[in-house]
C-alpha cells in the first residue's frame, strides 16, 4: 500500500507537470485566454470553494456560461495542482450521448490531449477512456447502469448532473439513488447543473444545499411570430388580421372564455389553411386529416421553414441560422428538400448542416466552425440545440415550436414519442440561442396567441411517462419496494401511474405476485426498449424467428411505414391490402412490405417500390438501422447464440409469429364476433372498439379469428385500435399473459410442476405444432 501511494503521488505529479507544460505553451496560452473569457471564469474560485465545503452544491448559469465544459474541468484541474490528480475520478452525466462525446472532445482540446488521457466519454456501446482517464463524460443511463455494478460507486470523488432542468427521468431517478448513496460515501462530492434559475427545488430536495449562479450576458433577441413573419417575408395570408382581435380576449367574462376559446381556434384552423395554401405545400405525404385537423408545423412547416430560410439568405446580414426542428427523421427529409433549392442548396453559399444524435463526429465539427469566404451556415436541430451545446455565431433562430415529448395517458399503457407544443420556458430558451455573439432574431412559426397558451414549464418526464421501464430498473438495481422508492422522488409521480407499471409487468409476467424480478423480467431490464417490444425481441429469438419479429418491433418503435395521403386514400388502402394476403394482420403486411422493399433495394430499385405501394423510403430506412441495432443487443443476451443462422429457422412459419407477436402485445386484446352484416369488437375497458380505416382488418366482411391483438388504442370520440393481429384461441391461452395471470401455466401449475419463463413457450409451442398437426389430420 505504501508502494502503491508512491505510484499514486509520481504519476500526479507528472499529471500536474503535463498540465503546467500545456499552460505555459502558446496554444495553451491562447487557449486559456479565451476560456477566461466565459462568464464561469469569473466565479472559478467561488465555485471550487463551495464544492470544498459542502457534499452537495446546485449550480446554475445562462446556457454557454461554460458551466458543461469548464467546471468539471476546474475540479481536475485544482486537483492536479494540488498532486490529487491520479487519485481523483470525476464523473459527469449528460442526457444525450452526443452531448457527452462533443464536451468531452471539447474539454480535452481545452487542455491540449486527445480524447481518452486525462479525458474520457462513455455512451451506450461506445467509449473511449484510458488508463488515465480522470474526468469521464457520460449519459445518465451509462452511470445508472454503472451503480447496478458497483452500489458505492467504489473510488469515484466527484459526480456532476448536468442539465437537471430538463426533468429528464433518468435524472429524476439518478437523484434519487444519489440522495440515498450520499450517507454512505461522505467524502462524495455531488454538483448539479442547471441552465435556468429553478435551482430552489434542487436545493431543497438536498436538504438546503447551497446554489451558486454564474451571471450570464447575452444581447437582446428581437422575436418574430407568424403574423409578422409573413408580413415580413411577403406572404399572403387572408384571414390573419382576425387574430389581432384576440388580445381583448382577457377582459371576457369567464363562460365567454370557453367559447372564445373554441372559437378562437377554429379561426387559426383556418388561417392555417390560408397558410398551408400560400406555402405552396409540396410534401403529399405528409398531408393526412389529422395534419389538417389542427395545426401541425412539422408538416406545413417544410415549405415555410423553405421560404422563411430563403429570406434569411437572400435579405438578411451575415450570422449562422439554427432551425429547431421535432425529430432527425425530420430533419433529414427537410435537408433533403433544401439540398434541391437553387440558393440555400448551393455549397458555395449556404453550408447545410444536419444536428442530431446520430451524426458522425466530422459532421458535429463542421457545426461549431465558421464556414469560410461568406458562406452561410444553417444547422437544422432538435430540441437538444436548446441547451446541451452551444454553436456561437448563431444570429438567426428558426423555431417551429414544437418538440418530440412522450406522453403518457394512464389509460393507454403505450408511451408514445409525439411532436407536442412546447413551454414557455423552451421557446424563451431557443430564442436565447441567437443572441450569444450580437444582438440576433427569431423567427417563431406560430402566432403570438399559440405561444401564449403554452405551458410555463415542460411536465418532468416521470409525470409523463409510463412507468413500466422504471419501475424494472428499480427492481434490477433492489432499490426496495417500487412505490416507497418513487415516492421519494423530487416530484412523486401518481400513485395510479406506479400502480398501472406495476400490474402491466406482472400481467406480462416481467415480475411475480410479490413483486419479485422473475427471469423474463431481468432479462428486460437489460434491454432498453419497451418492456412489450423486449418480450417480443426475446421471444423471437427463442423461437429462431428473429428476422420477422425485429421488424414488427422496429415499426412499432418508428412509426407506421405505410403512407396514407389525405387525396389518394383508397388507392394507398389497397396498395397495403396487397400485402396482407388475407391474412388478417397489419403487421405481417409490414413484415412483407419491408421484405419486398429490401429485395427492391439490392436491385437498385428500392425508391420506385416505396412510390409504388405508398410506402415511405424514409421509415423504412430507420425500420432497418434499428433492426441492426436489435440484432446485436438480442446477441448481447446470449440467447442467439453462434450459429445465426439458426435464429431464423422458423422465419417463415407464420403461425409462430403470429403466437410471438401475441405474447407481445398481450394484454392489449379485443375480442371478435362477426355478425351477419358487421363486426363487433370489444375489449375488457371499453366496450366496443373500432379500427382505424388503414388497418388492413378495417372493411373486411368477416375475421377468421376469435381475437385481435393490437399494439396501441386511441381514444377520439370512440376508442380506435391502430395496426392488429388476428390470434386463436389455442395461441391467445398459451402465449398470452403469464403465471400469474392463468393461461398454460395456470394448468400445468395443477401437476404442481413449477414453469420457468424460458421453458413455458417452449412447451407451448411443442402444443402448439401438436394441435396443427392434429388440426391437419382432421381435416385430411
Ligand atoms: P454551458 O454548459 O454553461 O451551457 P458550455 O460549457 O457548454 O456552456 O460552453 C461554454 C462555451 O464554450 C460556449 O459558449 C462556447 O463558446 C464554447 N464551446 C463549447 N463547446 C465548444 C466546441 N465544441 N467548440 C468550440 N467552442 C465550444
Ligand atoms: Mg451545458
Amino acid at each position: 500500500s505504501v508502494a502503491m501511494e508512491r505510484i499514486l503521488r509520481r504519476r500526479s505529479l507528472q499529471l500536474r507537470e503535463k498540465q503546467q507544460d500545456w499552460q505555459e505553451s502558446p496554444e495553451g496560452q491562447k487557449m486559456l485566454e479565451f476560456r477566461r473569457s466565459l462568464p464561469a471564469h469569473k466565479e472559478r474560485e467561488a465555485l471550487l470553494n463551495a464544492i470544498a465545503q459542502n457534499q452537495v452544491v446546485v449550480v446554475s448559469g445562462e446556457t454557454g456560461c461554460g458551466k458543461t465544459t469548464q467546471l468539471p474541468q476546474y475540479i481536475l484541474e485544482s486537483e492536479i495542482e494540488a498532486a490529487r490528480g491520479a487519485a481523483c475520478s470525476i464523473i459527469c452525466t449528460q442526457p444525450r450521448r452526443i452531448s457527452a462525446i462533443a464536451v468531452s472532445e471539447r474539454v480535452a482540446a481545452e487542455r491540449g490531449e486527445k480524447i481518452g488521457e486525462s479525458v474520457g466519454y462513455k455512451v451506450r456501446l461506445e467509449g473511449i477512456k484510458g488508463r488515465d482517464t480522470r474526468l469521464l463524460f457520460c449519459t445518465t443511463g451509462i452511470l445508472l447502469r454503472r451503480l447496478l455494478l458497483d452500489r458505492n460507486l467504489e473510488g469515484v470523488t466527484h459526480v456532476i448532473v448536468d442539465e437537471i432542468h430538463e426533468r429528464g427521468m433518468n435524472e429524476d431517478f439518478l437523484l434519487i439513488v444519489l440522495k440515498d448513496l450520499l450517507p454512505r460515501r461522505p467524502e462524495l462530492r455531488l454538483i448539479l447543473m442547471s441552465a435556468t434559475l429553478n435551482a430552489e427545488l434542487f436545493s431543497s430536495y438536498f436538504a438546503g444545499a447551497p446554489m451558486l449562479h454564474i451571471p450570464g450576458f447575452t444581447y437582446p433577441v428581437r422575436a418574430y411570430f407568424l403574423e409578422q413573419i409573413l408580413e415580413k417575408t411577403g406572404y399572403r395570408l387572408t384571414s390573419y388580421n382576425q387574430i389581432d382581435d384576440y388580445g381583448q380576449e382577457k377582459s371576457w367574462k369567464m363562460q365567454k372564455q370557453a367559447q372564445a376559446l373554441r372559437k378562437r381556434k377554429s379561426q387559426i384552423a383556418s388561417a392555417v389553411e390560408d397558410a398551408l395554401e400560400a406555402a405552396d405545400f409540396r410534401d403529399y405525404s405528409l398531408r393526412t386529416q389529422e395534419s389538417l385537423s389542427c395545426w401541425n408545423p412539422d408538416s406545413i412547416g417544410f415549405n415555410l421553414i423553405e421560404h422563411v430560410l430563403c429570406h434569411i439568405a437572400k435579405n438578411e446580414r451575415p450570422g449562422a441560422v439554427l432551425v429547431f426542428m421535432t425529430g432527425w427523421d425530420d430533419i433529414n427529409s427537410l435537408k433533403d428538400q433544401l439540398q434541391t433549392h437553387p440558393l440555400l442548396g448551393d455549397p458555395s453559399r449556404v453550408l447545410l448542416l444536419a444536428c442530431h444524435g446520430s451524426m458522425a463526429s466530422s459532421e458535429q465539427r463542421l457545426i461549431f466552425d465558421k464556414p469560410e469566404g461568406g458562406v452561410r451556415k444553417i444547422v437544422l436541430a432538435t430540441n437538444m440545440a436548446e441547451t446541451s451545446i452551444t454553436i456561437n455565431d448563431v444570429v438567426f433562430v428558426v423555431d417551429c415550436g414544437k418538440a418530440k415529448e412522450t406522453s403518457y395517458d394512464a389509460l393507454n399503457n403505450t408511451p408514445c414519442l409525439l411532436p407536442t407544443w412546447i413551454s414557455k420556458a423552451s421557446g424563451r430558451q431557443r430564442r436565447g440561442r441567437a443572441g450569444r455573439v450580437q444582438p440576433g432574431e427569431c423567427y417563431h412559426l406560430y402566432p403570438r396567441c399559440v405561444y401564449d397558451a403554452f405551458a410555463d414549464y415542460q411536465l418532468p418526464e416521470l409525470l409523463r411517462t409510463p412507468l413500466q421501464s422504471l419501475c424494472l430498473q428499480i427492481k434490477s438495481l433492489q432499490l426496495g419496494s417500487i412505490s416507497e422508492f418513487l415516492s421519494r422522488a423530487l416530484q412523486p409521480p401518481e400513485p395510479l401511474s406506479v400502480k398501472n407499471a406495476v400490474d402491466y409487468l406482472k400481467i406480462i409476467g416481467a415480475l411475480d405476485e410479490n413483486e419479485n424480478l422473475t427471469v423474463l423480467g431481468r432479462n428486460l431490464s437489460m434491454l432498453p426498449v419497451e418492456p412489450k417490444l423486449g418480450k417480443m425481441l426475446i421471444l423471437g429469438a427463442i423461437f429462431n424467428c428473429l428476422d420477422p419479429i425485429m421488424t414488427v418491433v422496429a415499426g412499432l418503435s418508428v412509426r407506421d411505414p405505410f403512407l396514407m395521403p389525405f387525396d389518394k386514400k383508397d388507392l394507398a388502402e389497397s396498395a397495403k391490402a396487397q400485402f396482407s394476403s388475407h391474412d388478417y394482420s397489419d403487421h405481417l403486411a409490414l413484415v412483407r412490405a419491408y421484405d419486398g422493399w429490401k429485395d427492391a433495394e439490392r436491385q437498385q430499385s428500392g425508391y420506385e417500390y416505396c412510390w409504388k405501394n405508398f410506402l415511405s423510403a424514409q421509415t423504412l430506412k430507420a425500420i432497418d438501422s434499428l433492426r441492426k441495432q436489435f440484432f446485436y443487443l438480442i446477441k448481447d443476451t446470449g440467447l442467439v447464440g453462434c450459429n445465426t443462422e439458426n435464429c431464423n429457422k422458423w422465419s417463415h412459419d407464420e403461425h409462430l409469429v403470429r403466437a410471438v407477436i401475441c405474447a407481445g402485445l398481450f394484454p392489449g386484446i379485443c375480442s371478435v364476433m362477426n355478425k351477419e352484416k358487421s363486426i363487433t369488437l370489444k375489449t375488457m375497458e371499453d366496450g366496443q372498439v373500432l379500427l382505424y380505416s388503414n388497418s388492413v382488418n378495417a372493411g373486411v366482411p368477416k375475421i377468421p379469428y376469435p381475437w385481435l391483438v393490437f399494439n396501441e388504442k386511441v381514444k377520439v370520440n370512440s376508442v380506435f385500435l391502430r395496426d392488429s393481429t388476428g390470434i386463436s384461441d389455442s395461441v391467445l391461452l398459451m402465449f398470452g399473459g403469464s403465471i400469474s395471470s392463468g393461461g398454460l401455466d395456470g394448468h400445468l401449475k395443477m401437476f404442481g410442476g413449477y414453469l420457468d419463463f424460458f421453458m413455458k413457450p417452449a412447451l407451448a409451442y411443442m402444443y402448439l405444432s401438436l394441435k396443427r398437426e392434429i388440426d391437419e389430420l382432421v381435416q385430411k
